[in-house]
């Protein structure tokens, strides 16, 4: 974002927008967008660097679109906003879901605001070519990262950034100074005390290898979709959105309870009930101000086992929080 910034504010002084003494005042009217389905790093990234944020309501299917997008930029335009930054995600935190990467592109390109592609879970798919035209659009970005920790077998933590011009990146950050190696843009990337990420990652490739790599993600898409048929064949649960990836979205449906109207108490307590029993860690959210279960698939020793003893003992748990909703 403060490469964003940097390649914003450049511009406009080389437009003569804007001349270079009045940049400082002018970065208080920097505005960036985040859908409200986007993780919270990107509002934390926002305070880090102090620039306005304006949240995007995602359309039904929990996507960002083109036309949401659209409508919040010129609304901050009349406000005599400068709009710099959008970003997309490819897989939400919440349900997976997919913005309309090519929409957003389109509007970035229109709006001259840089285009981040918020891939950190989902990416790890895009090793497997048939998820790659899920994030058609994607390569429009001006830049992209996906955590290698996520879902490629690489241990905590591992995140990878890649920048379609990496003279803007180079520009915002570098310091000079004689003590650094002379070397052209290496200051931007010298933290010094640098922990060497890139090696684990090294050794899970080297280690797993491409179909290695492959195999692990689709087994457990796989796993995923066999959890959600199961969930589905028991009458007694619903999907929330459909399996895409490793994440499986759910909850008891209102129609398995004598009194529909406590979904959520029943809900919460079957979350409560599967953490407090200890076999499985399950992360629920809320979605439109209800409570939904999400199982996530994708550790590394993590078999079809696993993906069973989860089921049965959804099954178990779910029969306690159905009588006893409270
Ligand atoms: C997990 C996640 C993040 C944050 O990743 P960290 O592992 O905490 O660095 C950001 N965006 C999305 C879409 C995520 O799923």
């Amino acid at each position: 974002m403060i490469t964003a910034r940097e390649a914003t504010l450049d511009r406009l002084v080389v437009q003569g927008s804007i001349g270079s003494v009045v940049i400082d005042k002018r970065k208080y009217k920097l505005v960036a967008y985040f859908s409200d389905q986007m993780h919270s790093s990107g509002q934390k990234a926002a305070k880090v660097i102090g620039c306005k944020t304006t949240t995007v309501p995602a359309g039904n299917d929990f996507r960002l679109t083109k036309q949401a997008l659209e409508q919040a930029v010129a609304k901050n335009r009349e406000q005599d906003l400068i709009p710099f930054f959008v970003c997309g995600t490819f897989g939400t935190t919440n349900t997976t879901a997919i913005d309309d990467l090519p929409g957003i592109a389109d509007v970035a390109q229109k709006e001259s605001l840089w285009y981040h592609v918020d891939a950190t879970y989902a990416g790890s798919a895009l090793t497997c070519p048939e998820f790659r035209p899920l994030a058609a659009g994607s390569e429009r970005a001006d830049s992209f990262n996906f955590n290698p920790h996520k879902w490629v077998l690489t241990n905590f933590d591992c995140l990878a950034l890649w920048v379609a011009d990496s003279t803007h990146l180079v520009n915002a950050l570098s310091i000079h100074r004689e003590y650094y190696p002379k070397a052209e843009g290496d200051t931007a990337f010298l933290p010094l005390g640098r922990r060497f990420r890139s090696l684990k990652l090294w050794f899970a490739m080297r280690m797993y290898g491409a179909e290695g790599i492959r195999k692990h993600i689709r087994d457990d898409v796989m796993q995923a979709k066999w959890l959600a048929n199961q969930l589905v064949a028991d009458g007694r649960f619903e999907l929330i959105v459909p399996v895409v990836f490793g994440l499986v979205v759910f909850r008891i449906k209102p129609k398995a309870l004598s009194d529909p109207s406590k979904v959520s108490h029943a809900n919460t307590a079957l979350i409560k009930a599967i953490n407090d029993n200890g076999r499985v860690l399950l992360i629920g959210t809320k979605l439109n101000g209800n409570e939904v279960l999400r199982a996530a698939v994708g550790s590394t020793f993590g078999t079809q086992k696993n993906a069973h003893l989860l089921f049965v003992i959804l099954k178990e748990q779910a029969a306690k929080a159905i009588i006893a909703p409270e």
